[in-house]
């Protein structure tokens, strides 16, 4: 028998379940490459509900119940006195999800002697101390490809807001007003410009094909460089380094992961370097910016706008500089749990329980830490 202490987002303020929008959501077989969605034995769920809040429970409260294990679902993450941390010494098993992370810190690893299996149910597993994951010998586990393209979309939608002055607009339409010239003075259109993306993996390549048809001139940078024949179906310029990016477009946005290479990334002196009125779109994870710097950077016109979904804490307080700074149109951690993305990642986490449970391989994909080292999809993520 196995403990798990799964952490998810809060129900809705209106109750569970909510009244959906639509009476279903869309079937996908497969993912851009080829590799398919998850293949779970069986869902305790219908794809398209709400399954990411504590009530939802991934659909997984079925699951643990019938093989008798221990579920603890819970929201309440944070601090010593959390049900999270009181519950955390005799879990075998953490799921989490990156929109509301339990942080596995060094310490709270230490409080958890038993802890074998560390699963985020989406994508992004700098939450957890993967180093300490190294040592201790627990596996850490994704749903990899599970929400990349809807992160894919969800920026492409900042990307176009930002430079259309969408946010604003709105404003004016909902208060009554009809301001055209305060609606226009900052609005441009996308088409010719300079747009270019950090990191061209699942998510960054999925924004480059969907940015193409706008006729703008397309860049990036990677660790390592695409293949020649994918450079010119996407018609794209490789840039060996950030700095050489940055400096060569009007538009970028941030999809690598987080590990020492890309903390801090965007300091006072990558902004200082950037073209004036340049737009950064960050749904990657926010400690790849100094907030102070991006929120002075708006302040001072070197940045025209600043959108994306990922801050640091989750939730972030009340008076977080991103939250009053100008010309942002920032979001919750939301790009990457949509009902269609939550069915996904839902049945993926199931696959992965059951392939633990029963002593089977986890697809490699999945795997970011596994026997004391980065593995799968970690192995090439989170280091050079
Ligand atoms: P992938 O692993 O498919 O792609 C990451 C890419 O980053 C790889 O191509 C990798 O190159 C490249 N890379 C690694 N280090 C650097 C670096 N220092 N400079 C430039 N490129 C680098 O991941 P995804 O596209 O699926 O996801 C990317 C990130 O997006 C995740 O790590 C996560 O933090 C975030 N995310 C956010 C979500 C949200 O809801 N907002 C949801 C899902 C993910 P190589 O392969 O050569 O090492």
């Amino acid at each position: 028998m196995a403990k798990c202490v799964m952490v998810l987002y809060p129900d809705p303020v209106d109750g569970y379940p909510p009244q959906y929008a639509r009476d279903g959501i869309q079937v996908i077989h497969s993912y851009p490459g080829g590799s398919t969605v998850p293949t779970p034995s069986q869902i305790d769920f219908t794809p398209g509900d709400l399954l990411g809040c504590v009530s939802g429970a991934l659909g997984l409260r079925k699951f643990f119940e019938d093989a008798g294990h221990e579920l603890v679902v819970t929201s309440d993450k944070d601090g010593p006195d959390s049900e999270f941390e009181r519950e955390l010494p005799d879990a075998d098993i953490v799921i989490s999800q990156p929109f509301w992370p339990a942080y596995l810190t060094a310490e709270r690893i230490a409080k958890a002697p038993n802890l074998k299996l560390a699963l985020t149910a989406g994508i992004g597993s700098d939450h957890v101390d993967l180093d300490v994951a190294k040592e201790r010998g627990i596996t850490v586990a994704e749903v990899t490809y599970s929400n990349s393209i809807s992160v894919a979309e969800h920026a492409v939608m900042q990307i176009l807001a930002l430079v259309r002055n969408f946010v604003p607009s709105h404003r004016w339409a909902t208060d009554g007003g009809w301001n055209i010239a305060d609606c226009a003075q900052r609005a441009y259109d996308l088409e010719g410009m300079d747009v270019g993306v950090i990191a061209a993996g699942r998510i960054g390549r999925a924004v480059l094909r969907r940015l193409a048809p706008f006729d703008v001139n397309l860049h990036y940078t990677d660790s390592r460089r695409l293949p020649p024949e994918v450079e010119a179906e996407l018609n794209v310029t490789f840039h060996p380094d950030v700095q050489s990016l940055v400096q060569a477009v009007d538009v970028v946005s941030v999809h690598s992961p987080l590990y020492a290479d890309t903390r801090a990334m965007f300091d006072e002196k990558l902004l200082a370097s950037m073209r004036r009125g340049s737009y950064i779109v960050n749904t990657a994870r926010a400690e790849e910016t100094v907030p102070e710097a991006i929120a002075a950077a708006l302040r001072s016109g070197r940045l025209a706008g600043y959108a994306g979904d990922v801050w640091f804490p989750q939730p972030p307080p009340a008076d977080h500089p991103w939250r009053t700074m100008p010309n942002n149109a920032m979001t919750p951690h939301v790009s990457g749990t949509t009902l269609s993305a939550q069915a996904r990642y839902a049945a993926g986490t199931r696959e992965i329980l059951e392939c633990w449970f029963a002593g089977k391989a986890i697809r490699p994909e999945y795997l970011i830490v596994d026997a004391g080292q980065l593995a799968g999809t970690g192995a090439l993520s989170y280091q050079k």
